[in-house]
Formats: structure tokens, sequence, C-alpha cells
């Protein structure tokens, strides 16, 4: 085949960008230097068990209009379960289970009146949250001027209580930078804010996946690739080489051509897909090279029995900040747990043994039910670079066009506004797509 395009990667934003190219009838193919497509959301089989396990639980939400058109796309939209309202479990350090569940009334009334009844917060609490919603209406009117304050200071000079902050700012804030409050810089936070308490309540509402992360999307988009006569590629590490100001992208002795070529590796894989250091690449390469990377650790857990009511629970304060219950992709009798810890930096040297007993610990402190069951395995799931830094003073990203005529970027780390997530990542894979096919 002689592609009209060539895409390098095959995580959201590859797959996303190859699909929209597709889908207007260019020939497109998919280069992924690994055995399995899917990038930084994927899954594996677990010997002992058998099932597949994601490399870190993944959730969507409401807001995710771009992932839920690429979804639409490959026909897996059904294999994400919305909630029809944001609805949302903790259990406190003190062992206190509360539940916020926010009515179905405009935006942000819904998060207000939820607020107002949720019982983990007192009066005070619930006040200053009515101070924050002037806040999140000014987010509605747009970001609004770009500042290098961290996510705890910004609260804490809009009145937020220490306790709003640990039990619900803290936990939306990690969660979706994946980093510690007092690192993450607060422009990207209020970019998630104005999302998710936009104009529509459901923006707000989680959607999990109902199959393992690869049977979710990567598998749906292979098979849509290759009925609309696309090729996909796996254990193909591409190099881009650019000369006279045409682009020639090499695997292993083939050379290859194509009058559109996409990029949409990471930022921390950049530099070995452009090993000749295009000078008209210098600027985005050097800030690629200068972004750090912030780690994820996910601890699996299965126990002889189910130890949990709910499918999602929040332990605000707590190392493992989220804990999974794996029943709605693998069935009423499954006891498998995932716990999560975001902006991790400070635990992912820590021994698995370790990381699985601390887990337990919290889940066992958490949850009276998993008191007296017993643990019959523990996984334990490193992504060190599983997105890159928020912090004040990161480099700036790059957009989708690179100065080289036919050549994009994409992937979750291009300039969307958002942090490093699903979202980003489709965004930037549907605008590639979208100035290629304009080009
Ligand atoms: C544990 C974990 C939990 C997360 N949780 C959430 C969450 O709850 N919600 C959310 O929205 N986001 C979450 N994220 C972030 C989300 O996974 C990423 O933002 C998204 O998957 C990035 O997609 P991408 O396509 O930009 O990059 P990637 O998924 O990294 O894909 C890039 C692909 O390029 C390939 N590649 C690299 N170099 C080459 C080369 N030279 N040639 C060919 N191929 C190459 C790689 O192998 C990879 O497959 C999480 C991430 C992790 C790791």
């Amino acid at each position: 085949m002689n592609p009209d395009a060539i895409v390098i990667g095959a995580g959201f934003a590859g797959l996303s960008a190859a699909t929209a190219l597709c889908e207007r009838g260019l020939r497109v193919l998919v280069l992924e230097a690994r055995p399995t497509l899917g990038g930084r959301a994927t899954a594996f089989t677990d010997p002992a068990t058998g099932e597949r396990v994601d490399n870190g639980q993944h959730v969507l939400f409401g807001c995710y209009d771009e992932t839920f058109l690429f979804l639409r796309r490959l026909g897996a939209e059904s294999l994400v379960s919305v909630q029809p309202q944001l609805t949302v479990e903790t259990i406190d350090r003190d062992g206190r289970r509360s539940r916020l569940k926010c009515p179905v009334l405009p935006s942000p009334l819904h998060l207000i009146a939820g607020l107002m009844t949720w019982d983990a917060i007192g009066w005070r609490d619930r006040l200053a949250v009515i101070r924050m919603g002037g806040a999140i209406r000014d987010l509605q009117r747009g970001p609004g001027a770009v500042t290098e304050e961290t996510v705890r200071a910004w609260l804490e000079r809009h009145g937020q209580t220490p306790r709003l902050i640990e039990v619900l700012w803290e936990p939306l804030a990690v969660a979706a930078l994946n980093q510690s409050i007092d690192d993450a810089a607060v422009a990207t936070f209020l970019s998630v804010l104005g999302r998710m308490f936009g104009r529509d309540p459901l923006s707000a509402s989680l959607a999990l996946p109902l199959k393992p992360l690869d049977e979710l999307y990567a598998i749906p988009a292979r098979h849509y690739l290759e009925r609309m006569g696309g090729i996909v590629e796996t254990n193909a590490a591409a190099r881009v080489h650019i000369s006279n100001g045409s682009i020639e992208v090499s695997v292993g002795d083939r050379r290859l051509t194509a009058p559109v070529v996409v990029s949409a590796v990471p930022w921390f894989a950049l530099v070995d897909v452009f090993p000749d250091r295009p000078s008209a690449l210098a600027s985005i390469l050097e800030a690629a090279a200068g972004t750090q990377a912030s780690p994820i650790v996910t601890v699996n857990l299965w126990f002889d029995r189910v130890v949990t009511d709910g499918m999602l629970v929040g332990l605000p304060g707590r190392t493992w900040q989220w804990v999974f219950d794996k029943r709605m992709v693998f069935g009423e009798q499954a006891s498998h747990l995932s716990l999560v810890s975001s902006g991790a930096a400070s635990i992912v040297v820590r021994g698995n043994e370790d990381l699985i007993n601390s887990a337990v610990d919290e889940v066992r402190a958490a949850l009276p039910s998993a008191r007296s069951a017993v643990l019959t395995r523990g996984v334990v799931v490193r992504e060190r670079r599983a997105t890159f830094s928020v912090a004040p003073g990161q480099p700036r990203r790059p957009g989708v066009r690179t100065g080289i005529p036919g050549l994009f970027l994409a992937g979750d780390w291009i300039d969307s506004g958002l942090p490093a997530t699903i979202e980003s990542a489709v965004w930037s894979g549907h605008r590639a797509a979208e100035a290629a096919l304009n080009r």
C-alpha cells in the first residue's frame, strides 16, 4: 500500500488521528513500536488469575466530548458506563462514609446543591463552596489569565477550608492533574473545572470503562482501520527524517513516504523519532526534553470474597486515594480491587511487598468487610512517566502544526489546555487529522 498518511504511535492520540483520517477516505498506515496497541492506556494478562489487568484504572468524565466522538466512531461508546448524575462515595481518614450526590439541576447549581446535603462537610465548608460558585461561574466565561499559583494557594485564596480541600478539592485535583496540589499550577486545574462544571450538569459525571482498556478502544480501533483499508503494524519503531522539505519515515531498513505524517508519541519519545534534530523542530524538541513526568502507582488486590458495595470509593487523605471494584468489568463474583495512587513520586521507589501491604492496610482500615477477607494475590503496576508535570515553569506545550508541511504532532502533551488525559490525547489526534485534511 502507498499510504496517504502515516501515523506513528497507537495510543489514544494516534488511533483517534488515524481513524479520523480513515473516516475521510485516506489510506492510513499506523506504526506502533510496542507489540501491543494502547500506549499508556492498555491492559495485560495477569498470569495467575488470567484476568486482563489495566496498566492503571482510567476514569472518563461526561465532558470528554472528543473521546466519546472517537468511541462512537468505533461503535464502542456502550463500553463505557456514564453516571446519570455526579455521585461519589468517600470514606475519610476517621472511617466516616458519605456520599456526594448532585441532583439534576443546571451547572454549577447541581454541585452546590449536592454539597449542601453532603454530610462529609459542615456549614462553614458549605458557605465556602457558595463563594466558590462565583469563581466557577467566572470560569464558564473562560479560564481567565494564566496563573502560576499552585492549586492549594489558589484554593486557600478563594477561602476554601482545610476540610473542603482534603475531602473534595485535593482528591479531584490530584486525580485530574496527577500531581500534588502543592506542586501543580492552578491554570490546568481551572481548565478542568471549567469543563466539568460547564453548562451541562452531565459534564461532571464519572464514566467507567466496562472492558479492559485495550478492548475498550485499541482493538476496536484496529478493526475499524483494517475494515477501512488501513494497516496497523506493531513492533514497528519509526523514525522521521526531513531533507529538503520532504519527509521520510524509517522502520528498520524500510523507507516509507506519505503526504501526511502524524507523530503521536509521548513527549519523552519525541527525541527518538527525530534523531537528526531538524532545525524546524528545535524549540519543540527542546521543550519536550525539558518536560518532567509524574508517576502513578496502582496496586491490584484479589480477595477471597467481594469486599465493597460500590464500584468506586474515594479515600481522601490516604496514600491510595481511590479504590475501584472491577465487578463492572469481570462480573459480580469478582473480588479484584484496583487501588490508585496518583502524583505518586514519593512512593514509586518502594518495593512491591511494601506497596501491597500499605494498600491492604488502607483498604482494611476503610472497608470493614475487607478485614476478615483473605488476600489471594497482589500485583503492582508502576507507570513512572504516566503524565507530564503541570508544575509552574514547565516548558510551553506545542500545537499540532510543526512548520514542516505535511508533518503534524499529536499526543496528550499537545497544548489542549487540559492535563495529560485521554481527552487531551484524543483532542490532539482529531485536531492533527483536521489540520492534515485542511492543508
Ligand atoms: C496509570 C495511568 C492512569 C491514568 N488515568 C487516567 C484517567 O483516569 N483518565 C484520563 O483521562 N487519563 C488517564 N491517564 C492518562 C492517559 O492514559 C494518557 O493521557 C493517554 O493514554 C495518552 O495517550 P497518547 O496517545 O497521547 O500517548 P501514549 O498512550 O503514550 O501512546 C503513544 C504510543 O506511541 C508509541 N511510540 C513511542 N515511540 C514510538 C516510535 N518511535 N515509533 C512508533 N511508536 C512509538 C508508544 O509505544 C505508545 O503506544 C492515565 C495514565 C496512566 C499511565
